[in-house]
């Protein structure tokens, strides 16, 4: 019988039923440390008491609205992202790809409203990952999600990271942007090198063409800064936002400039649900803590913390491990064994991992995780590790 859930992930046979702070319960009562925090979206780990608060207090009054009417949620949530970043505006999305997809009209209106219509091609990375829509999967320019799916949509061209010649040849008269990940995440966790993404904002500056960041994955905290980008110190004219913003309730958004947004007058695009009342409670809890004194200086502590122990494991089980990437807290593996057989490992231990390309697994915890959890962590990674190293002893005798 076809399966009644589309079978479109080929999912582990673990059912969780309950979250508190880093650790999931499954329905046989097992307990699990989630170092991938649902993909970098559990910032503040499960059922943190101050977004279910937030969440379930906004759920008691007013569930939906409409973007017909303003929405006080939106204006305060807004306020806050434009008081502490680049941007001048924000709009709401459900998820990481709409927030793309925002970003993919915003820069080709950009264009049109200064009177240069046939300026529409964006250029991103080889390595890219920019959702599952059929412009995302034609921007992230990945064979495996763009095969069957027809013609790739127009208007994207792809260039190696790091290789300025092959981007400047790249660039014709029809290039609006560029789009990058500061830290590609599901391309293996590979942080682009800052004088590259400096070169990127020259480069832009220079063509009158948008730089686009996709910060779905490495900004709000992630990096230990608000946004991964504040590191170089370069701003983007556009900005992707989603998964840690909500904690776990779905909410994206698209930040701007006013000069880049400025094509995007009353009519030119939309969301029904998109900056709705319970996704704003939400998101303006998670802002708000992200934003107090203390949060960002306690991610970048534990993340530095975490890499010393991680620097350990890799000596330790040089057989397993190749190298550590990353920043802040997200952090990966680059292994010696597949990665797919270790992140399964390392569940039979107890342990939630995540796995990227490149044989990368990504360690994503909960934003607001322990020098002692880490150590939790980092002890069951090695008890995998020691699977992995016993097989091989038996294999060579
Ligand atoms: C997850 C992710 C997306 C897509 O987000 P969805 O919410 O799954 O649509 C886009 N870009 C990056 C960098 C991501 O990590």
């Amino acid at each position: 019988m076809f399966p009644s859930v589309l079978p479109t992930y080929n999912r582990a046979d673990v059912a969780f039923v309950r979250g508190e702070g880093p650790y999931l319960f499954a329905e046989d009562g097992r307990r699990y440390l989630d170092f991938g925090a649902g993909i970098a979206v559990n910032a503040f780990g499960h059922a943190h008491p101050r977004l279910v608060n937030a969440l379930t207090t906004q759920a008691n009054r007013l569930w939906h609205t409409s973007n017909l009417y303003r929405v006080p949620g939106q204006e305060s949530l807004s306020k806050k992202l434009v008081d502490s970043t680049f941007a001048d505006t924000a709009f709401f999305t459900n998820s990481g790809a709409e927030a793309c997809e925002c970003a993919f009209k915003m820069a080709r209106r950009y264009h049109f409203v200064n009177g240069h219509p046939e300026k529409f091609r964006i250029i991103t990375f080889a390595g890219a990952f920019h959702g599952r829509t059929l412009a995302g999967i034609a921007a992230g320019g990945q064979e495996k999600y763009l095969e069957g799916f027809g013609p790739k949509v127009e208007g994207f061209d792809q260039v190696p990271p790091n290789d300025l010649k092959a981007l400047e040849a790249a660039i014709t008269p029809a290039t609006a942007a560029l789009m990058i990940e500061p830290i590609q995440g599901e391309g293996g966790l590979h942080p682009m090198p800052p004088e590259f993404l400096r070169s990127l904002r020259k480069i832009c500056d220079e063509h009158g063409l948008l730089l686009i960041f996709d910060e779905i994955q490495c900004g709000v905290g992630r990096t230990g800064k608000f946004f991964a980008h504040e590191w170089v110190g370069v701003t983007p004219d556009i900005m992707c936002v989603a998964k840690g913003i909500g904690g776990g309730f779905p909410l994206g958004a698209c930040l701007a400039t006013a000069e880049a947004a400025k094509g995007m007058t009353a009519g030119t695009h939309g969301s029904t649900y998109g900056g709705n009342p319970l996704g704003m409670a939400v998101g303006n809890e998670a802002i708000g803590m992200v934003l107090e004194p203390g949060f960002l200086d306690h991610v970048q502590s534990v993340g530095s913390y975490m890499r010393q122990q991680l620097a350990g494991l890799i000596a330790e089980h040089p057989s397993v491990f190749e190298e550590l990437r990353g920043q802040g807290l997200m952090l990966g593996l680059k292994m010696r064994v597949p990665n797919t057989d270790f992140v399964a490992a390392a569940r039979k231990h107890g342990l939630l991992i995540v796995g990227a390309g490149e044989n990368v697994v990504r360690l994503l915890p909960p934003l607001v995780i322990t020098e002692e959890q880490v150590r939790e962590a980092v002890k069951l990674l090695s008890d995998a590790a020691k699977d992995f190293e016993t097989q091989k002893t038996t294999v060579a005798a």
